[in-house]
């Protein structure tokens, strides 16, 4: 007993061995080669490079909270280091920061 049952493939429709996902063996492997190429890792949104200013940015903002350094300060840091980090920039919410520092007056 293999346990795995034989059934109709859901994709191929013919009579197999069901290996996952109702669909026979070479089925299932030319899911999973289609479903690689649409996660390739490789080719994401966030480049390396992005990844080390993302690092960087919040490492100089923890170090900022760590110094101690007021929220104003804060801020006029905060516009400098912009323009270092302009291409994570669409992915730093900056309305939040910027709700913030109206609250605070
Ligand atoms: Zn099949």
């Amino acid at each position: 007993m293999s346990g795995r049952k034989i059934a109709e493939c859901q994709e191929c429709g013919e009579l197999r061995e069901i290996i996952a996902d109702e669909k026979c063996f070479a089925c299932y492997q030319r899911a999973r080669r289609r479903n690689k190429r649409i996660v390739d890792r490789h080719s994401g949104a966030i480049k390396r490079e992005h990844k080390k200013l993302f690092r960087a940015y919040s490492n100089a903002m923890v170090a900022l909270a760590d110094l101690g350094v007021s929220h104003q300060d804060i801020m006029a840091i905060k516009g400098i280091l912009d323009a270092y980090v302009e291409p994570i920039r669409p992915y730093l919410s900056q309305e939040g920061v910027d709700e913030n520092s109206k609250n605070r007056g």
